[in-house]
């Protein structure tokens, strides 16, 4: 299929609400708690089938679809934080992607408020990730995020380790949690430079007081790689894949016995 033909079919995707979140747990390394999840767009293609991000977020981005559908993956992540915690699940942080033409629109602070407000989630409990390519033009996004920030959502750095982050941005930018490039950690035993440089980015980032997220955990070897190392929060397919919404509270106690299983027990851990 041509990419005009994926173009037209994308205009017509929110309308049709073939779009679905699905959600990956985020867990504390130490106590085998799930915190949060990430939200991570999919597609259900009337021909294609279940689509995944990077067949259509680039699309999107070019097209300017990305700000619609950017909004429609707020609210209804949003609303499904919200819905969770009314089922009494224990509270979780919803971690939401964004593209960075979503950050530069006029009004994307005061729709990101509107949406908390309809939805009644309360602002620390919601998380935008950005990635590193946005931190470009540091001066422009600094004073966005600080907006952000100061209705109390959190900001990670995705990504972390493979963009265009020096240092001197990442010292600028008003940010709570970075996570590091799955890349890393999925090398870190095979290659003892994605060893060491997971353990910097631990170090750095303890430093100077941000949490950090390892992405992209396929192996209980990892994860006690990242335990010994003092990593805060993980995430990965050892742990769960992104789930639909309807598994996701199947799943949810079975996801929390794998550290105690699997990992270092926590006592031994900090
Ligand atoms: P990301 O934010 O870095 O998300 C992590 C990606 O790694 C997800 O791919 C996830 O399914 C995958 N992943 C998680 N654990 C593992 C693992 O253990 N091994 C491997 N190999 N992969 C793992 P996904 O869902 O295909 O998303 C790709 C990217 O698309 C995301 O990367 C994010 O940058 C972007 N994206 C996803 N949802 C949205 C959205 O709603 N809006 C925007 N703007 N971008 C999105
Ligand atoms: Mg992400
Ligand atoms: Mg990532
Ligand atoms: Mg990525």
């Amino acid at each position: 299929m041509g990419l005009q033909q994926l173009e037209k079919d994308l205009r017509g995707a929110l309308e049709r609400q073939e779009f679905q979140l699905h959600y990956q747990p985020k867990l504390d390394l130490a106590s085998g708690k799930i915190t949060g999840v990430e939200a991570l767009i999919r597609w259900e293609h009337p021909l294609q089938g279940l689509l995944t991000p990077t067949h259509f977020i680039p699309l999107a981005e070019e097209t300017n679809l990305i700000s619609l559908i950017g909004e429609w993956v707020l609210r209804t992540a949003c609303t499904q934080s919200k819905a969770w915690q009314d089922a009494g699940v224990p509270t979780l942080i919803m971690a939401v992607n964004l593209s960075v033409a979503q950050l530069y629109q006029p009004d994307f602070v005061e729709s990101v408020e509107n949406i908390l407000h309809e939805t009644g989630l309360v602002p620390s409990y919601l998380e935008l990730e950005i990635t590193e390519y946005m931190t470009m033009e540091i001066i422009k996004i600094v004073p966005i995020l600080r907006r952000l920030k100061n209705i109390g959502i959190k900001i990670s750095l995705d990504d972390f380790g493979i963009g265009y982050s020096s240092l001197f941005n990442f010292k600028e930018l008003p940010i709570d949690i970075i996570k590091i490039d799955q890349s890393f950690v999925n090398n870190c035993l095979m290659d003892l430079k994605d060893a060491t440089i997971v353990k910097a980015i631990i170090a750095l980032g303890h430093e100077l007081n941000v949490e950090v997220v390892a992405e992209g955990i396929e192996s209980k070897e990892q994860l006690i790689f990242l335990q010994q190392n003092l990593c805060d929060l993980g995430q990965g397919y050892f742990f769960s894949k992104p789930l639909p919404p309807s598994e996701f509270l199947v799943a949810f106690h079975q996801i929390e016995k794998i550290i105690s299983r699997d990992g270092i027990p926590a006592a031994l851990c900090r």
